[in-house]
């Protein structure tokens, strides 16, 4: 299909997200005419940023895994991520701290990761290599998988799933599956609370997710200069400059429908038509806002009630005076009754007096975050999504009084009167400021039953041309992921539109 005729299709994507800034990018580059309607004031959604006084912290995520994935997006742009933004590689890449005793200082050099396990665990030592050797296999035949949409459940008979079904192991959780390495319970705490990146408990998430602290040790962590939000003020620029149009303060009002076709959006300033629309605003809240509960089928209001969502998270960004490099970058406190905490998010929905808590201190290698003498902290408590149980009206203070008081088990004692600059994020508020279906951060829960076909697809199941990107659909929540769903939808949609893209 010629360029020129691709020039007349038009694509409008709700939501500036890392899933929607990515998709922009290969879209504009294939041609299309893009518009991306964002209703904030900056790009990046939950991977923005908040600045003041100085101080820059990263508003959601601040590990960058996995890079690969948007340096080939990068390059299908015809542009180098590593140039246009700058990032370090974390050596160590975080600090374990076990509320029942102890630290392991974890590193992707596999020598003094052996060496820092055996401080631990003599007996454990071995098997970190017996663990690389098995998840390398492992995430080599369930990648195709990542990488291709699931539409429909007969997707699940393809060759490649079928080769990855020895390793699925349903039955097993993720907590088991690595009691089958480590006999320390620090240990198997120390390769599965990564699926708290996913907001779930690794007492219940699915064994499959090894993958991901294999990850970390195999592929590095990352910290891109600046945050994380780096990576969506990037994927802005150069979407831009490949022709697509990024409207800032822009809501969508609606979603227009012809029949059960997308033919457009509203917005304040009125109508806007379109050949194509991706949504990247989180699922839950799209589909209660943007689209009518008695045009929906599959995903009715009543049905999303019945999912399960992953946790949330009661934030502190800290500006400070002083520098505190007695921490790491990252520092993760698991606290001492790990699976009672996690029980009383995930099932009891109440709060936890001794919380697992993970803190960042990004000063210690990037001083772009804060003035110089100064760190920016950015403190993260996992909590229930919303739920009866917890007014955050109530409780916000409160649970400040618990972070500080959980900040102070790892040596940051005179915090209290250093502070210059601090805000709180409740659950309340990535609900109702942040626009996120009951607050949680996570988006649906990745159990198996929520996950390939089962979650919301690329190409929405509901309505012809429109399309799903970002963490509420395949593959699923966290920047790697969501990255691979701007590639699978992109295609899908350049595919529809009859464009070989
Ligand atoms: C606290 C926290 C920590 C996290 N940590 C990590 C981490 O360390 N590593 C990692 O890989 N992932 C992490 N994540 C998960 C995930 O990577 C991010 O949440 C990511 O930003 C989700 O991207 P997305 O593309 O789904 O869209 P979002 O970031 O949710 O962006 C959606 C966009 O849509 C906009 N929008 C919504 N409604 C409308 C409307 N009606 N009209 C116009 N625009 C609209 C929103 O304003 C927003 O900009 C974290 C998330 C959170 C919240």
């Amino acid at each position: 299909m010629g360029y020129q005729w691709a020039m007349s299709r038009s694509v409008l994507i709700v939501g500036a997200g890392p899933g929607g800034l990515a998709t922009a990018m290969l879209l504009a580059k294939a041609g299309l005419r893009v518009t991306v309607l964002e209703k904030q004031p900056k790009v990046g959604g939950r991977t923005s940023s908040i600045e003041a006084d100085g101080y820059r912290f990263d508003l959601g995520p601040t590990f960058f895994l996995y890079p690969q994935i948007l340096e080939e997006i990068f390059t299908t742009a015809g542009r180098d991520l590593h140039r246009e933004v700058p990032m370090k590689r974390l050596d160590p890449q975080y600090r374990l701290i076990f509320g029942a005793g102890g630290e392991l200082v974890c590193t992707s050099d596999v020598e003094r990761m052996v060496a820092e396990i055996a401080k631990l665990a003599p007996a454990d030592a071995p098997h970190f290599r017996r663990f690389m050797t098995y998840n390398r296999a492992k995430l080599e035949k369930f990648a195709p998988c990542l990488q291709s949409p699931f539409l429909s459940w007969k997707d699940l008979l393809q060759a490649r799933l079928l080769a990855v079904l020895p390793y699925l192991k349903p039955w097993k959780s993720l907590h088991a599956e690595l009691a089958g390495y480590f006999r320390d319970p620090r240990l198997q705490l120390a390769f599965t609370f990564q699926s708290k990146y996913l907001g779930m408990s690794p007492f219940q998430c699915p064994s499959l997710f090894s993958i991901l602290s294999f990850l970390e040790y195999e592929h590095g962590v990352w910290h891109p200069i600046g945050g994380c939000n780096a990576l969506s003020r990037a994927m802005a620029r150069v979407a831009t400059e490949l022709g697509a149009t990024i409207q800032l303060d822009a809501p969508v009002e609606e979603i227009l429908f012809e029949g059960r076709r997308a033919v457009g959006v509203r917005t304040a300033q009125g109508e806007q038509r379109a050949d194509a629309v991706v949504v990247n605003a989180d699922f839950g809240h799209a589909m209660k806002t943007l689209v009518p509960d008695r045009l929906r089928r599959r995903w009715t209001d009543a049905t999303l009630a019945r999912k399960r969502f992953s946790c949330s998270t009661f934030m502190l960004y800290l500006g400070v005076e002083g520098r505190y490099d007695q921490l790491a970058h990252h520092n993760i406190y698991v606290a001492k009754d790990y699976r009672r905490n996690l029980d009383e998010i995930e099932n009891q929905h109440v709060l936890t007096e001794d919380p697992s808590f993970y803190v960042e201190n990004p000063s210690r290698t990037d001083d772009t975050m804060a003035p110089p003498g100064h760190s920016a902290l950015y403190v993260l408590l996992p909590v229930s999504h919303q739920h009866p149980n917890i007014d955050w009206g109530r409780e916000r203070d409160r649970y400040r009084a618990v972070a500080m008081r959980q900040l102070a088990k790892l040596g940051l004692t005179d915090l209290e009167r250093r502070i210059r600059f601090e805000r709180i994020v409740t659950p309340a508020e990535w609900e109702n400021k942040v626009g996120i279906y009951r607050g949680a951060t996570f988006n649906l829960a990745h159990n198996l039953g929520q996950m390939l076909h089962l979650r919301p697809r690329n190409r929405f199941e509901e309505f012809d041309r429109m399309y799903l990107v970002g963490g509420g659909t395949h593959p699923g929540s966290g920047l790697p992921v969501i990255f691979e769903s701007a590639r699978i939808t992109s295609r899908l949609l350049l595919g529809d539109l009859g464009h070989a893209g």
